[in-house]
C-alpha cells in the first residue's frame, strides 16, 4: 500500500477503520477527497472534528447531543414518566418524526447480542435503571423485532420488574416487520406500532407470550 506516498496512505487507513468499508472502497473514498475543492475538503474534515467536539451524550436519555441535557429531557412538554427505550440516535430520530409520543427516550446504542460479544454491561442499560424512580409510570421496550431486539427488551423488562414492580412495561406490537430495522420503517408503521403496544408479562417466555397475544 506504499506505492501513494505516506499522506495517502495514512487517508485510506482512516478511511479503512469506519464500519463497512474495506480496503477498495477506502481508496476509493480517499482519491474522493482529494479530488474535492479544497474547502469542501476543510469543511468535511472540520465538521469531523467540530461534531467530536462538542456532541455528547445527554446525561439522562444518552442520546448525542451539543446541549445536556438534550432538547428533548429539557422541554417541559415532555412527560418524564414514560420512558421509551430505543436502540440508537437514529431509532429516536425516527418516532420524534412522528411527533405522536409526548414521553422520553432512553437510548441503548446497541442490543445485546451475545453472537457478536456485545453484552448487558455493553449498552446503556445502567443508565436506564439509574433512571427510574417511583414516579415512573412506564417503560415501553420499542427495540425492533428481531432476536437481539426481543432478547434486549426481554432482559431489560425482567429487570426493571425485579427492581420496579409497579412500572408498567410494554413492547411495541409487531408493526414493525421482522429483522426489520425501525430507520426504514415508514413514520405510520412507527406509530401503529406505539399506538398498539401491549404489556409485557415478564414471568413468561417470550415466544409463549406471543402466541397468546
Ligand atoms: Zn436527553
Amino acid at each position: 500500500m506504499n506505492y501513494y506516498g505516506e499522506y495517502v496512505t495514512r487517508l485510506i487507513e482512516q478511511f479503512g477503520k469506519l464500519p463497512g468499508i474495506g480496503g477498495r472502497s477506502a481508496q476509493r473514498l480517499a482519491f474522493y477527497v482529494l479530488n474535492m475543492p479544497k474547502e469542501n475538503a476543510e469543511a468535511l474534515a472540520r465538521s469531523i472534528v467540530e461534531a467530536r467536539e462538542h456532541v455528547r451524550y445527554c446525561s439522562s436519555c444518552c442520546n448525542l447531543t451539543d446541549t445536556d441535557p438534550c432538547p428533548v429531557c429539557s422541554s417541559s412538554k415532555r412527560n418524564k414518566n414514560q420512558i421509551m427505550v430505543v436502540e440508537s440516535p437514529r431509532d429516536m430520530a425516527a418516532y420524534e418524526k412522528t411527533k405522536d409520543f409526548k414521553g422520553v427516550y432512553h437510548v441503548l446504542h446497541g442490543l445485546i447480542s451475545p453472537m457478536d460479544g456485545v453484552t448487558p454491561s455493553d449498552i446503556r442499560i445502567k443508565e436506564l435503571l439509574a433512571r427510574l424512580n417511583d414516579n415512573t409510570e412506564e417503560v415501553i421496550l420499542a427495540t425492533a423485532s428481531t432476536i437481539e431486539g426481543d432478547t434486549t427488551a426481554m432482559y431489560i423488562a425482567r429487570l426493571i420488574a425485579l427492581n420496579h414492580g409497579k412500572i408498567k412495561l410494554s413492547r411495541i406490537a409487531k408493526g414493525v416487520p421482522v429483522g426489520g430495522e425501525l430507520e426504514y420503517v415508514d413514520q405510520m408503521t412507527l406509530a401503529t406500532a406505539l399506538k398498539g403496544r401491549f404489556e409485557m408479562n415478564t414471568g413468561k417466555d417470550w415466544e409463549d407470550d406471543d402466541e397468546d397475544n
